[in-house]
């Protein structure tokens, strides 16, 4: 596919080498945290939150390092947290609730004011929330045997899985300055790569590539969305009024998307045409029930969140399995999307498998699709760098075709005609002359009449073999019509010129290709002209014709010159 496979492995090794780098920063990240032991029960209307602190019943204990989803309630969910140990930690610590996607978390110290936090606040005097976690200061730390009290506020939203841990405050700001410069990567290469596709969307006329930059860009919002790395340290103000709203109809669109691309990219109508309905089905099916939640009433609302996790794991599944499908026979570009997509549908598939309570202590899945959205944006861009090269060769090659006369392999006329008319401007420039040679076989027909159509084509090709062996490597060869042929001839002067037609007249005759059963010879007739200052191609094609027809009135088998 690319021209080198060397450099595509290199390119491919370079790849995974900086990927893997991407995912280790993520993944050492040197945090001591405080066991904790966690608690928690639905809120009711008018409740003392004192009271529900040291409340000794009601509450349902839970394991805070695994992804716990807090079910949904009109007034909220209180969450109770004490250290394992019994004793809080020195001043400096901060509490850091991960993975709360849209929650809206109200946290309660026991001496102060209570204050509540999301990842898409843009309070510009909090201290900002970042990726993907919401953190509060213990300033001062509880007193020994106090649980921290904590309120999931009510959302119109999916609960997302959620772990506590209390670490010291200089850990927690080393690990998000590591996370911030992982993700703005991992989003610069993104919006690199869309824009990229979208160029050669416009430059190649290819729909599919912009197919590809639509996907990567609403995947990469979705991404920046949840994550709140459009709020900080992005900043966009404007879509935080209500995020869930843009999330929902994009991850609807990137699945869309992704599967128009992958039809077209992967040809799924040829190799897997009736696989190729599902996936559309499946993509235009989440794209409606995304954008039917925007319907008014509750029941549209109920419906999309009941269906569109089920929808992308088995969209997932059956890109997946399409493409596999597909490279199986034989299509090369569903084999590059199979390389760069696998990783990111398994995280997404894991992550939605997350949100029915399995895989609670798996914690980088979120992460991790982050950096196989990267991953993914720069092996597609491959694959488009490969496909563009094919069809600028395929666009290559046809015209190639389109140009030659389709038995003898030279210029058609019109082809010709066009090579001429750049040579004779070239000609001018250089100022020097061009001479012009024009052929017709003598009583071809009756070699035709004789020995039949096939036997008549034959004796073309014999003139075009013998036509490439006696002329300079620069001549223009064209097929004019049925056996006549023209040739345009450089910088020949008169008497090399009349050596070369002579040549190829004589050689001709020395094949003895028989016309009739009389045993005469086909030959040929050559009339000769060179061009006049200002002189058109037709007018020159005219003065070589009239030669043509003197030589074919002088007995044929003759090189006539042009008066
Ligand atoms: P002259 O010596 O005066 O040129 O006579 P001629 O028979 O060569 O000329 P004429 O123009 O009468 O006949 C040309 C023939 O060439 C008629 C046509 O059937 C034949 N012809 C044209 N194109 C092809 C072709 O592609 N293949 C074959 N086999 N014959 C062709
Ligand atoms: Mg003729
Ligand atoms: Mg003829």
């Amino acid at each position: 596919m690319v021209g080198n496979a060397g450099t595509l492995t290199g390119l491919l090794r370079g790849l995974l080498a900086t990927l893997a780098m991407l995912a280790a920063l993520l993944a050492v990240l040197p945090v001591q945290a405080a066991a904790l032991a966690g608690d928690w029960r639905k809120a009711v209307p008018g409740e003392d939150p004192e009271g529900v602190r040291h409340a000794d019943s009601g509450f349902a204990p839970f394991d805070t390092t695994r992804l716990t989803s807090f079910p949904r309630n009109p007034d909220g969910v209180w969450v109770r947290l004490r250290p394992v140990s019994g004793a809080w930690p020195e001043a400096g610590e901060v509490l850091v609730v991960r993975g709360p996607d849209f929650e809206r978390v109200t946290f309660f110290p026991s001496s102060d004011r209570p204050y509540s936090r999301s990842l898409h606040d843009l309070d510009p005097t909090a201290e900002p929330a970042g990726h993907g976690r919401l953190h509060f200061a213990l300033d001062p730390p509880p007193a020994d045997g106090e649980a921290l009290l904590l309120r999931f506020e009510p959302q119109p939203v999916l609960a997302a899985g959620v772990t506590f841990a209390i670490v010291p405050r200089a850990d927690y700001l080393r690990e998000e300055a590591r996370w911030l410069a992982v993700a703005s990567a991992c989003f610069a290469i993104m919006l690199a790569m869309a824009l990229v596709a979208a160029f050669s969307s416009l430059v190649l006329r290819d729909v599919s590539f912009l197919y590809y930059a639509g996907y990567v860009l609403s995947y990469a919002a979705i991404q920046a969305l949840q994550c709140g790395y459009a709020f900080h340290p992005l900043g966009f103000a404007s879509i935080a009024a209500a995020p869930w709203n843009w999330g929902r109809i994009l991850t609807g669109l990137s699945v869309l998307l992704a599967t128009l691309f992958l039809d077209r990219f992967a040809s799924l109508g040829r190799f897997v045409p009736r696989l190729r309905k599902a996936v559309l089905a499946l993509g235009w099916a989440t794209f409606l029930v995304a954008a039917s939640g925007y319907l008014p009433g509750e029941w549209p609302l109920r419906i999309t969140r009941a269906l569109i996790n089920p929808l992308l794991m088995a969209g997932s599944l059956v890109l997946l399995f399409a493409s596999l499908r597909a490279f199986l026979h034989g299509g090369l570009y569903a084999g590059v999307f199979l390389l760069g997509w696998t990783p990111l549908l398994l995280l997404v598939l894991l992550g939605s498998a997350q949100t029915f309570g399995v895989l609670s202590d798996v914690l980088w899945i979120e992460d991790g699709t982050m950096v196989a959205g990267a991953s993914e944006a720069l092996i597609l861009s491959l694959g488009l760098a490969a496909r563009s090269q094919a069809v600028r060769r395929d666009r290559d090659q046809a015209r190639r075709l389109a140009e030659l006369d389709p038995l003898t392999a030279v210029l058609n006329r019109r082809a010709w005609t066009e090579h001429m008319q750049v040579l004779l401007e070239k000609q001018r420039t250089i100022g020097g002359p061009l001479a012009l040679l024009f052929l017709d076989l003598d009583h071809f027909k009756s070699l035709n009449d004789n020995f039949g159509h096939q036997a008549g084509d034959g004796a073309l090709r014999v003139l075009v073999r013998l036509l490439r062996q006696e002329l300079p490597g620069d001549s223009l060869i064209g097929r004019y019509g049925g056996e006549e042929f023209v040739i345009a001839l450089p910088r020949a002067s008169w008497q090399t010129l009349m050596a070369i037609a002579e040549r190829v007249r004589i050689a001709l005759e020395a094949c003895r290709v028989r016309v009739d059963a009389t045993g005469a010879v086909l030959t040929v007739s050559i009339g000769l002209a060179i061009s006049r200052s200002g002189e058109s191609i037709a007018e020159l094609v005219e003065r070589a014709d009239r030669a043509l027809y003197q030589a074919k009135s002088e007995g044929r088998n003759r090189v006539v010159v042009a008066g």
